[in-house]
């Protein structure tokens, strides 16, 4: 399958997008997890500075515990410092879990759990001493002021760890921060250029829908065209058949006429008889030019090349038109160059000549020369037609191949403005060319250039 440009276009809008819409997805999924992840750090730092309180109050209560049993002999304060101790042994534990794992706060949790013990160790002896002398009160004061500077030391310790922490929190949430807000920018900038894209796509498709309509529209107003032209040409082929037989019958009833009176009357009184030929013949030519410019509209204009002898056809055209030409010297043939067969569409080559040929004459009203010169050229067979009759002014020229159009200087010169008109047709089914030179009250010269096809030539 090929792609239009259009296509691939498109095709790669929709990727680009799908793409830019998985990054935004990616991007706010990954943020969603850092939100969530800081939310849990900080959660779990405000568990660890709890455990670490919850363990300085317990070192407390022990202590208070231990005093409240030497001091006073209560069972219930022993109890509750030994409670005391078992609860600081297992947040000790809950510790080791909770702190963040780098070398210097298990470092610190190291030292933190040796002072514990030595205390601890302080506590016990504390507490053996007492059982076994009830008023060794020297040595329990000696006791509890080392104990005194351990907690001072664990103090220090427990502090050094919340910072620590806290340290640790902070830096966490600043980089859980950083990196949210770059997301975040991606995130816009993706929904942004995401947005740009599909705009896009959509305004080229927006254009394409447009383009299609224009076309579709093209299309229909064409067929339209086709249907309205062929019915025209339907039209124009019925009425010209209806037009040809009447005028064949006046051509032949007019011609019988001449030939039963030419011999009873004179020339001068047979004059009435060859207007009403002329006349009948100029009206087959319009309708003649009528269908064939109507069928070459339509595309309808057959076009079939054959190898002809073009001199002799030249010369039976001449002798065909002879009839019309009003005063001698007339229709004259010239011919250049050694070939004799050219390949072209005889009845075009008649429509094109005789057209060229009778406005000649028509446009000689003073008579004068004229001339059907036919030259050989390597690539093309050359036809001019040559008078010394009115002639075209400059403004003329450009418009005279237009249906229906007339010179200025035509005056009362009887004539369609369809002759020239059918002329190009008929030379540009030949792919030929067609020029005039003119010069007003001097002659014009008509030039059909047809080139030479394959073979076209002998
Ligand atoms: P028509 O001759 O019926 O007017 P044409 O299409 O054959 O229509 O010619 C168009 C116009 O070209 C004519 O009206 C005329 O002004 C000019 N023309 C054509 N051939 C000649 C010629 N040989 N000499 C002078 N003018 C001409």
């Amino acid at each position: 399958m090929k792609w239009s440009l259009q296509g691939k276009w498109i095709a790669g809008g929709f990727f680009l997008t799908l793409l830019l819409m998985g990054l935004v997805s990616f991007a706010s999924y990954k943020n969603t997890i850092e939100i969530r992840e800081s939310a849990d750090q900080v959660q779990h730092t405000y568990e660890t500075l709890n455990t670490l309180t919850d363990f300085y109050a317990n070192m407390a209560v022990a202590e208070s515990g231990r005093r409240g049993y030497i001091f006073l002999g209560s069972k219930q304060e022993l109890e509750r410092h030994q409670t005391a101790v078992k609860n600081m042994q297992s947040e000790i534990q809950i510790l080791r879990n909770q702190i963040h794992p780098s070398s210097s706060q298990l470092q610190r949790l190291e030292l933190l759990t040796f002072l514990m013990n030595q205390r601890l160790n302080l506590f016990k002896q504390s507490i053996e001493l007492y059982q076994r002398n009830k008023s060794a009160f020297q040595a329990q004061d000696l006791i509890t002021d080392k104990s005194v500077k351990i907690r001072e030391e664990i103090l220090k310790v427990l502090e050094n760890i919340k910072t620590e922490e806290q340290r640790y929190l902070r830096i966490s949430l600043y980089e859980s921060q950083t990196s949210i807000k770059y997301r975040t920018i991606l995130e816009i900038l993706g929904t942004f250029l995401s947005f740009a894209v599909v705009s896009s796509l959509c305004f080229i498709l927006y254009r394409q829908w447009i383009k299609r309509e224009k076309v579709e529209k093209l299309e229909r107003s064409l067929a339209q065209e086709k249907e309205l032209s062929e019915l025209k040409l339907q039209l124009f082929s019925m009425i010209s058949h209806e037009f040809r037989t009447p005028l064949s019958v006046i051509l032949l009833s007019s011609q019988l006429l001449k030939e039963i009176l030419q011999d009873v009357v004179d020339e001068t009184q047979l004059k009435n008889l060859y207007r009403i030929q002329s006349s009948a013949k100029l009206m087959n030519q319009l309708i003649t030019d009528l269908l064939t410019l109507n069928r070459a509209e339509a595309g309808k204009l057959d076009f079939n090349p054959q190898l002809i002898n073009v001199e002799s056809f030249c010369l039976n055209l001449l002798e065909d038109l002879q009839f019309f030409a009003i005063k001698p010297p007339v229709l004259k043939f010239i011919k250049y160059g050694c070939f004799s067969r050219a390949k072209v569409d005889e009845k075009l080559l008649y429509s094109i000549l005789s057209n060229l040929l009778l406005n000649a004459i028509k446009y000689s009203p003073n008579g004068g020369n004229i001339y059907l010169i036919l030259k050989c050229e390597p690539e093309t067979t050359i036809f001019q037609v040559k008078d010394e009759g009115i002639g075209i002014t400059p403004e003329d020229r450009q418009k005279i191949y237009e249906p229906l159009y007339r010179g200025q200087n035509v005056e009362n010169i009887v004539g369609t403005g369809l002759g020239l008109a059918v002329v190009k047709k008929c030379v540009e089914l030949h792919q030929g060319e067609i020029s005039v030179e003119s010069e007003v009250g001097i002659g014009t010269t008509f030039t059909v250039r047809i080139p030479h096809t394959t073979d076209a030539v002998t």
